[in-house]
């Protein structure tokens, strides 16, 4: 596979090279530079050592590199100081400590706090929690029916009892660049506090905070090349001052008494414990090279968004999410007809890595009446092959998709097959030959499902666990169990009729009786079924023998 000048810094590339893995899953996490790993395995192997405590050369010189680390992600986004820098294990832990400290000593009565409808759910329940907390309102900034902020609704929203503006500088679930200046400028106006949340924005995006005058603005590492369990909170120091310590202990004090205990400044009064010290060294590696990289990133990424969006364009009922005019490199679509569910899967068949669902962000799924996308999010080290790969791996799934099929010939999902034979489903799944025979039984199978009327499809019925929705109703009809089930995805059909097939008509002890795991292990099905589709499964069958064991007596 031809390679960029990005892609040799990233060894999980050379790991997958004699079978192609491409991976389109980069705002989930990316992949980790080799100058990460270096540091982190140096760091574990021959300095480690605590930091602000022991007084050997060695635990002086770790502290030095970590505190000089601090200057680094301080340059990265252009603060004020090295002291408006705290380390945090995440984005998610930055925006609860800063909602926490605020719920403390900053809302008062009659406050409205104002989030965007496209938040990732880190930037949102927080918030969600200290409004409801403390009676205060919360406003959300709208979105158009393309997912794309209503900007000049959204700074109506904004008014003088607004107490803090919380929004991500890019959509994680769309990709969208947000226009946070005119928000802060805002916010500014009416006296607000902004909080960005610039998780998906700081590897593809220069960031400048004293430019954007935010207030707070926070990031996780593993999204931009680093370690996980590592991120940043940047807050203007005056304000990290008034907030109180997030939790107690080592390194936050300054002295202890049993009279009282007295709290170091900031940011180390939020760093209480021992922190991820190989975490902060390969972050501020991570941020060196892109700072390094930055212009000729920015570059790469833009023309392979435009042959991104050129493919994706190019093949019908493609719907694009999000405005694709103003995008980091990350793009969500739907197929129309075609469940986003079984599209993933059948691209994960191809070694193809997307993702696919609400991204966390299912207020926003619910403002665009869908229930989810399939996401592509690249980074710069992916390459236009790749994009040509997914392009053609798109085109066919979609046509399996969508093939016209015929049905296999049951009678009603009962059982009609003689002792020690498989019932027809079940044969013709355990015939197939590879995942792509198997998906293509699955889907046939899926026709013979006695569908659930629309009526029936209730919390009741909604089965919890599945990546997908599914609904089963379970009754018995002279003792017999009768099954009906429902889902948008053709595979999860596909897996209700197998097991509808196994175990209607039986009664309900038969059921409890029945071995239904070695019943599937004799289709070989579990083998191509990802673990989320596996647990969905175990879900549906909890669900019939629940109601089995409550009939059986
Ligand atoms: N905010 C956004 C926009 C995100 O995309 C994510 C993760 O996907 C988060 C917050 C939470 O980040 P983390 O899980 O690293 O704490």
């Amino acid at each position: 596979m031809p390679s960029n000048i990005f892609r040799p810094h990233f060894p999980f590339f050379s790991n997958t090279q004699s079978e192609p893995y491409v991976y389109l899953d980069s705002a989930a996490t990316s992949q980790k530079l080799q100058l990460v790993i270096d540091i982190t395995q140096q760091y574990y192997q021959e300095r480690s050592v605590n930091v602000h405590r022991s007084s050997h050369h060695l635990a002086a010189s770790v502290t030095e590199q970590f505190e000089q680390s601090r200057s680094t992600i301080q340059q990265f986004i252009g603060a004020k100081s090295h002291k408006e820098i705290v380390w945090t294990k995440g984005a998610t832990e930055s925006i609860n400590l800063v909602a926490s400290g605020l719920a403390n000593n900053y809302f008062k009565a009659g406050d409205r706090i104002v989030v965007s409808a496209l938040e990732h759910h880190a930037n949102i329940v927080p918030w969600q929690q200290i409004a409801e907390a403390l009676d205060l309102k919360l406003d959300v900034m709208p979105v158009d029916p393309h997912g794309v902020l209503k900007l000049q609704a959204s700074l109506d929203l904004i008014s003088d009892n607004t107490a803090l503006v919380a929004i991500g500088h890019v959509s994680n679930a769309l990709g969208n660049i947000n226009p946070i200046e005119a928000l802060i400028a805002k916010a500014k106006k009416v006296g607000a506090l902004t909080f960005i949340d610039g998780t998906q924005a700081v590897s593809h995006l220069a960031v400048n905070v004293q430019q954007l005058d935010c207030d707070f603005y926070v990031f996780s590492g593993h999204k931009m090349f680093g370690p996980t369990g590592m991120g940043v909170l940047y807050g203007k120091y005056a304000l990290l001052e008034q907030l109180p310590p997030y939790q107690l202990g080592g390194e936050m004090i300054q002295q202890v008494s049993f009279a009282k205990t007295t709290f170091q400044p900031p940011p180390l009064k939020f760093e209480a414990g021992t922190p991820n010290i190989a975490g902060v060294l390969g972050l501020a590696r991570a941020s060196e090279f892109i700072q390094v990289h930055r212009n000729s990133m920015i570059e790469h990424e833009h023309n392979l968004y435009q042959a991104l969006l050129a493919t994706l364009l190019a093949i019908p009922k493609v719907k694009l999410w999000g405005d694709n005019n103003n995008s980091i490199c990350v793009q969500s679509f739907t197929v129309q007809g075609v469940n986003p569910y079984d599209l993933a899967v059948l691209l994960d068949k191809r070694n193809i890595a997307v993702r696919v669902g609400d991204h966390c962000a299912m207020p926003l799924m619910s403002a665009l009446d869908i229930d989810g996308t399939i996401r592509v999010s690249l980074a710069a080290y992916n390459n236009l092959e790749e994009i040509n790969i997914f392009g053609h791996a798109l085109i066919e799934c979609i046509g399996l998709l969508t093939e016209p099929n015929t049905q296999i010939v049951t009678e009603n999902n009962v059982l009609k097959h003689k002792q020690g034979e498989l019932a027809p489903i079940a044969e013709s799944i355990k015939q197939a030959k590879g995942w792509d025979q198997t998906y293509r039984q699955l889907m046939l199978a899926g026709k013979n499902l006695v569908r659930l009327p629309q009526q029936y499809k209730t919390a009741t019925t909604a089965v919890q666990g599945c990546e997908s929705q599914v609904w089963i109703r379970c009754y018995l009809d002279a003792d017999k169990l009768v099954l009906e089930g429902d889902s948008p995805s053709k595979i999860v059909r596909g897996l209700l009729a197998v097991v509808f097939e196994a175990l209607s008509g039986k009664t309900a002890k038969q059921v409890l009786a029945f071995n239904l795991a070695d019943y599937l292990a004799e289709l070989h099905l579990a083998k191509h079924l990802s673990q989320s589709r596996g647990n969905g499964l175990s879900a549906v069958v909890g669900k019939i023998n629940e109601y089995c064991q409550s009939h059986s007596l």
